[in-house]
């Protein structure tokens, strides 16, 4: 099947994530803005496709009062109960696109035998426009139960301090991957507009928050850019869980790099790490 490049790439990545293991079931949810030429041209890109196209306005479906910077934004977003390691063979199924109204959002295509978006939708707007005013090409959300993170979560009490340093001091360059480093939020029930609100607020100045005890959200550019963040957050906290069960110590008590080392990585890579 043809699909336009913001749906392939989305069949791409959802499954790259399964094979990670880090979307269990149907854990994890991923949605894209929509560009003005893709949204000029989406009938015929859509055409040769199984997605079935809205032809007549649909009724709004409310949500929440969605902010100013978002209202008449076009997303793709994955389904509530959609599986990643099969969404692939049927996205016209468990992806749709939507039109985000004052309250809420009209069906525009896909979601077909009935689906609906994301149990975290309020998640995925709020996350879009709290990043959308720091950057106007900022396009993609994805959520997921990234292992590792998920893991030295439930083993240390993290702050964004503490996380975002002991990422930094295992892997030299994962500091230039996220010099704005990991907001941290305490564990909160999810699906709700709260996590979203909370979510939303970390992201004015991070592009990674990780959801203690559950999983981590990125934002980015394009999928690629999140998919990296989240693999580069991961890798590190991997590391740092080995290397304390390894040598049995805390991970302070290991020849990790210092500060001084980390200051010397962002002088030569011109970087800025927010807590140096
Ligand atoms: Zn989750």
């Amino acid at each position: 099947m043809n699909y336009p490049n913001y749906i392939s790439e989305l069949l791409e990545v959802t499954y790259d994530m399964w094979k990670k293991g880090w979307d269990e079931y149907n854990g994890g949810n991923v949605s894209y803005r929509l560009k003005k030429e893709e949204i000029l041209r989406l009938k015929d890109d859509l055409q040769a496709t199984n997605y079935p196209i809205m032809d007549k306005e649909q009724t709004e479906i409310q949500v929440m009062e969605i902010p100013h910077n978002m209202v008449g934004e076009y997303l793709l977003i994955t389904a509530s109960g959609s599986h990643f390691r099969y969404l692939h063979h049927q996205p016209e199924i468990d992806t749709g696109i939507i039109k985000l109204t004052k309250r809420g959002y009209q069906l525009i295509a896909g979601f077909k035998d009935g689906k609906r978006p994301t149990s975290e939708i309020f998640m995925h707007i709020l996350a879009h426009a709290a990043r959308l005013q720091q950057d106007s090409e900022q396009r993609v959300v994805i959520h997921n139960h990234a292992t590792n993170i998920v893991l030295y979560s439930l083993l240390h009490q993290v702050t964004s301090r503490s996380l975002t340093f002991d990422l930094w001091s295992v892997l030299t360059e994962s500091i230039v991957v996220f010099p704005d480093g990991i907001a941290v939020l305490p564990w909160e029930v999810p699906g709700t507009q709260t996590i979203g609100e909370l979510t939303a607020k970390e992201l004015v100045d991070h592009r990674l928050v990780v959801w203690a005890k559950h999983g981590v959200l990125s934002t980015g550019r394009d999928y690629q850019d999140c998919f990296g963040l989240i693999e580069t957050a991961d890798k590190a906290a991997h590391i740092a869980l080995e290397l304390q069960r390894i040598s049995g110590k805390e991970l302070s008590k290991n020849n990790i790099l210092t500060k001084e080392n980390l200051q010397a990585v962002c002088k030569v890579l011109h970087v800025t790490g927010k807590y140096l």
